[in-house]
């Protein structure tokens, strides 16, 4: 076996990397690399990496487990996405110049390979924004009530939130649910810039701007989770 990797007793292959500069024996995921590398100092035994490398078990599952969440979360070409609650295929054409077409019932994401999920993430995010955008001005109008700006952005606790200095924030993953899911998200939000609870009176206001409010409300409950599976 040579002496620059080695295989573990559950079939890793780990480079090693001996060098004078390093002082102490490391273990890491090199994703650039796609391969797990042990750095050692010049002189230290094999048989010491070796073992070293096998007390790490439990760190090779934690990565191994990442990996697996990780690559089902990714999106690649030819895989469907529901936006907005319809069933849209992505599809990817090379092109020098980064463009998004929203089609019957596709996405063409128009790029280099390399950059597809970055450049289908960004027209979805911008797509969130537009749509929270349109339903809280609505809604706002309809309470004759003004706000200061809409954010779209990663929330990992709740989809939305209304701050005391009237900004709606929103999470861009509410654009995989169906629309009037998101539009009854924005009509919870704008109604707390007159009632920052839930208290009864709050309810009554969500409910003059978005009648049907207690079954997208269950909807999102039941739901939500779903909403982060991709990406
Ligand atoms: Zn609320």
């Amino acid at each position: 076996m040579p002496s620059n990797s080695y295989i573990t007793e559950c079939g890793k292959s780990i480079l090693i990397n001996r060098e004078f500069r390093f002082r102490r024996l490391t273990l890491k995921f090199s994703r650039r690399e796609n391969a797990y590398i042990v750095t050692a100092p010049f002189f230290v035994s094999f048989k010491k990496i070796t073992a070293f490398i096998e007390s790490a078990k439990a760190w090779f599952v934690k990565i191994e487990n990442a990996k697996t969440q990780e690559s089902a979360k990714k999106i690649t070409p030819g895989q469907s996405i529901s936006v907005l609650g319809k069933l849209l295929r992505v599809d990817f054409f090379p092109n020098p110049k980064p463009l998004v077409l929203l089609k019957n019932d596709t996405i063409e994401v128009h790029g280099t390979l390399s950059k597809f999920e970055t450049i289908l993430l960004g027209y979805l995010k911008n797509l969130a924004k537009e749509k929270c955008t349109h339903y809280s001005s609505q809604y706002a109008q309809k309470l004759k009530v003004e706000f200061n700006r809409v954010t779209v952005k990663e929330m990992r606790t709740r989809f939305g939130s209304c701050t005391s200095h009237k900004h709606l924030n929103y999470c861009w993953r509410i654009i995989f649910a169906p629309e009037h899911i998101l539009a009854y998200l924005c009509a919870h939000e704008v109604a707390h810039l007159k009632e920052m609870n839930h208290s009864e009176k709050f309810w009554k206001l969500v409910e003059s701007l978005f009648p049907d409010y207690k079954s997208s409300r269950k909807w999102l409950k039941q739901h939500g989770n779903e909403l982060y599976q991709k990406f």
